[in-house]
Protein backbone atom coordinates (compact mmCIF):
# COMPACT_ATOMS: atom_id res chain seq x y z
CA UNK A 1 0.00 0.00 0.00
CA UNK A 2 2.65 2.37 0.99
CA UNK A 3 4.94 1.30 -2.52
CA UNK A 4 1.83 2.17 -4.27
CA UNK A 5 1.19 5.54 -2.70
CA UNK A 6 4.89 6.07 -3.78
CA UNK A 7 4.52 5.40 -7.46
CA UNK A 8 1.51 7.60 -7.37
CA UNK A 9 3.15 10.61 -6.24
CA UNK A 10 5.67 10.17 -8.49
CA UNK A 11 3.55 10.13 -11.63
CA UNK A 12 2.01 12.83 -9.78
CA UNK A 13 5.41 14.72 -9.55
CA UNK A 14 6.39 13.50 -13.27
CA UNK A 15 3.25 15.26 -14.44
CA UNK A 16 3.60 18.09 -12.37
CA UNK A 17 7.03 18.43 -13.78
CA UNK A 18 5.94 18.33 -17.84
CA UNK A 19 3.19 20.49 -16.50
CA UNK A 20 5.73 23.22 -15.86
CA UNK A 21 7.62 22.63 -18.90
CA UNK A 22 4.60 23.21 -21.31
CA UNK A 23 3.52 26.29 -19.20
CA UNK A 24 7.08 27.97 -19.97
CA UNK A 25 6.80 26.83 -23.44
CA UNK A 26 3.39 28.48 -23.67
CA UNK A 27 5.37 31.57 -21.90
CA UNK A 28 8.07 31.51 -24.26
CA UNK A 29 5.13 31.74 -27.10
CA UNK A 30 3.52 34.40 -25.37
CA UNK A 31 5.81 36.48 -25.29
CA UNK A 32 7.13 35.98 -28.86
CA UNK A 33 3.52 36.76 -29.83
CA UNK A 34 2.61 39.67 -28.06
CA UNK A 35 6.09 40.99 -29.31
CA UNK A 36 5.19 40.51 -32.13
CA UNK A 37 1.56 42.19 -32.02
CA UNK A 38 3.36 45.29 -30.37
CA UNK A 39 5.74 45.60 -33.48
CA UNK A 40 2.92 45.21 -36.35
CA UNK A 41 0.53 47.59 -34.06
CA UNK A 42 3.79 49.34 -34.24
CA UNK A 43 4.17 49.80 -37.93
CA UNK A 44 0.47 51.28 -38.35
CA UNK A 45 -1.07 47.45 -39.50
CA UNK A 46 -4.67 47.48 -38.30
CA UNK A 47 -5.97 44.74 -36.16
CA UNK A 48 -7.43 42.82 -39.02
CA UNK A 49 -3.76 42.73 -40.11
CA UNK A 50 -2.88 40.60 -37.03
CA UNK A 51 -5.97 39.07 -35.92
CA UNK A 52 -3.79 35.48 -35.98
CA UNK A 53 -1.21 36.45 -33.49
CA UNK A 54 -3.81 38.08 -31.40
CA UNK A 55 -6.55 34.66 -31.69
CA UNK A 56 -3.56 31.94 -30.94
CA UNK A 57 -2.64 35.17 -27.63
CA UNK A 58 -6.06 34.37 -26.13
CA UNK A 59 -5.63 30.32 -27.03
CA UNK A 60 -2.73 30.69 -25.04
CA UNK A 61 -3.95 32.61 -22.18
CA UNK A 62 -6.76 29.86 -22.00
CA UNK A 63 -4.41 26.97 -22.14
CA UNK A 64 -2.45 28.41 -19.37
CA UNK A 65 -5.82 29.01 -17.38
CA UNK A 66 -5.91 25.48 -18.07
CA UNK A 67 -2.40 24.33 -17.11
CA UNK A 68 -2.70 26.03 -13.72
CA UNK A 69 -6.29 24.42 -12.64
CA UNK A 70 -4.63 21.44 -13.80
CA UNK A 71 -1.66 22.52 -11.36
CA UNK A 72 -3.55 23.30 -8.42
CA UNK A 73 -5.13 19.60 -8.99
CA UNK A 74 -1.80 17.85 -8.52
CA UNK A 75 -0.27 19.72 -5.80
CA UNK A 76 -3.15 18.80 -3.77
CA UNK A 77 -3.03 15.31 -4.70
CA UNK A 78 0.81 15.33 -3.95
CA UNK A 79 -0.46 16.80 -0.67
CA UNK A 80 -2.78 13.27 -0.45
CA UNK A 81 -6.45 15.04 -0.55
CA UNK A 82 -8.43 13.53 -3.28
CA UNK A 83 -10.52 15.35 -5.18
CA UNK A 84 -13.95 16.30 -6.23
CA UNK A 85 -14.54 17.75 -9.95
CA UNK A 86 -17.91 19.27 -9.98
CA UNK A 87 -19.31 18.56 -13.56
CA UNK A 88 -21.74 20.39 -13.62
CA UNK A 89 -19.54 23.86 -13.35
CA UNK A 90 -16.20 22.62 -15.24
CA UNK A 91 -13.84 25.69 -14.07
CA UNK A 92 -14.95 24.88 -10.06
CA UNK A 93 -12.50 22.29 -8.95
CA UNK A 94 -14.12 21.13 -5.40
CA UNK A 95 -11.43 19.21 -2.99
CA UNK A 96 -12.01 17.17 -0.40
CA UNK A 97 -9.84 15.99 2.30
CA UNK A 98 -10.60 12.21 2.48
CA UNK A 99 -9.36 11.02 5.89
CA UNK A 100 -6.12 9.28 6.08
CA UNK A 101 -6.73 5.84 7.39
CA UNK A 102 -3.18 6.92 9.83
CA UNK A 103 -2.28 10.10 10.92
CA UNK A 104 -0.13 11.62 8.27
CA UNK A 105 3.32 10.93 8.52
CA UNK A 106 5.01 14.08 9.81
CA UNK A 107 8.38 15.27 10.92
CA UNK A 108 8.22 16.09 14.34
CA UNK A 109 10.45 18.97 15.82
CA UNK A 110 10.70 18.53 18.61
CA UNK A 111 12.27 15.58 20.35
CA UNK A 112 10.17 15.82 23.14
CA UNK A 113 6.90 15.04 21.32
CA UNK A 114 8.06 11.93 19.62
CA UNK A 115 5.46 9.36 19.89
CA UNK A 116 6.18 5.53 20.98
CA UNK A 117 6.85 4.27 17.23
CA UNK A 118 9.24 5.21 14.85
CA UNK A 119 8.80 8.84 12.81
CA UNK A 120 10.41 11.23 10.86
CA UNK A 121 12.64 14.18 12.93
CA UNK A 122 15.87 16.12 12.88
CA UNK A 123 18.19 14.72 14.56
CA UNK A 124 19.63 17.06 17.30
CA UNK A 125 22.95 15.74 17.00
CA UNK A 126 24.10 15.24 12.95
CA UNK A 127 20.83 17.48 12.01
CA UNK A 128 19.86 15.20 9.65
CA UNK A 129 16.08 14.29 8.73
CA UNK A 130 15.57 10.99 9.17
CA UNK A 131 12.99 8.37 10.46
CA UNK A 132 13.64 6.98 14.00
CA UNK A 133 15.10 3.48 15.26
CA UNK A 134 12.76 2.75 17.87
CA UNK A 135 14.18 0.27 20.43
CA UNK A 136 12.54 -0.61 23.94
CA UNK A 137 13.85 -1.35 27.06
CA UNK A 138 12.25 -2.37 30.56
CA UNK A 139 11.84 0.68 32.25
CA UNK A 140 9.85 1.74 35.92
CA UNK A 141 6.55 0.39 34.73
CA UNK A 142 7.75 -2.93 33.73
CA UNK A 143 9.37 -3.49 37.15
CA UNK A 144 6.38 -2.19 38.93
CA UNK A 145 4.28 -4.58 37.07
CA UNK A 146 6.01 -7.24 37.84
CA UNK A 147 6.12 -6.85 41.09
CA UNK A 148 2.27 -6.18 42.11
CA UNK A 149 1.83 -9.39 39.78
CA UNK A 150 4.22 -10.99 42.03
CA UNK A 151 2.41 -9.97 45.25
CA UNK A 152 -0.80 -10.79 43.86
CA UNK A 153 -1.14 -13.39 41.31
CA UNK A 154 2.46 -15.01 40.17
CA UNK A 155 1.15 -18.26 38.89
CA UNK A 156 4.36 -20.12 36.32
CA UNK A 157 5.98 -16.74 36.19
CA UNK A 158 3.29 -14.60 34.96
CA UNK A 159 5.17 -11.80 36.32
CA UNK A 160 7.34 -11.92 33.82
CA UNK A 161 5.07 -11.12 30.87
CA UNK A 162 5.47 -7.36 31.47
CA UNK A 163 9.23 -7.70 29.73
CA UNK A 164 7.41 -9.19 26.92
CA UNK A 165 4.90 -6.68 26.15
CA UNK A 166 5.99 -3.30 24.54
CA UNK A 167 3.57 -1.12 25.80
CA UNK A 168 5.13 -1.60 29.15
CA UNK A 169 8.46 -1.04 28.41
CA UNK A 170 9.95 2.60 27.73
CA UNK A 171 10.83 3.49 23.83
CA UNK A 172 14.29 5.03 22.86
CA UNK A 173 14.44 6.80 19.78
CA UNK A 174 17.43 6.18 17.55
CA UNK A 175 19.11 8.19 14.72
CA UNK A 176 20.12 5.34 11.43
CA UNK A 177 22.82 8.10 10.85
CA UNK A 178 24.83 8.65 13.92
CA UNK A 179 23.35 6.23 16.04
CA UNK A 180 22.80 8.35 18.87
CA UNK A 181 19.50 8.64 21.19
CA UNK A 182 17.34 11.08 20.60
CA UNK A 183 14.43 10.88 23.05
CA UNK A 184 12.91 8.16 25.35
CA UNK A 185 9.84 7.87 25.75
CA UNK A 186 9.07 6.61 29.83
CA UNK A 187 5.80 5.23 30.12
CA UNK A 188 5.70 7.80 33.05
ZN1 LIG B 1 21.92 11.78 13.98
Amino acid sequence: MPQQSDEHLLSVFEKLNKLSFRRQQLMDRRNVLSMLIQFKRNNGQNEQEYSKETGELQQIDEDLKVLSDRKIELEKMQEGGSLLIDTTKSSSVIFVDSPPPFPAPQVILDVKQLPRHSSKTQCPFCRQYITTEVMTKAGSVTYLLCLISMVFCCVAGCCLIPFFVDSCKDVTHKCPKCRSNINTCKKF
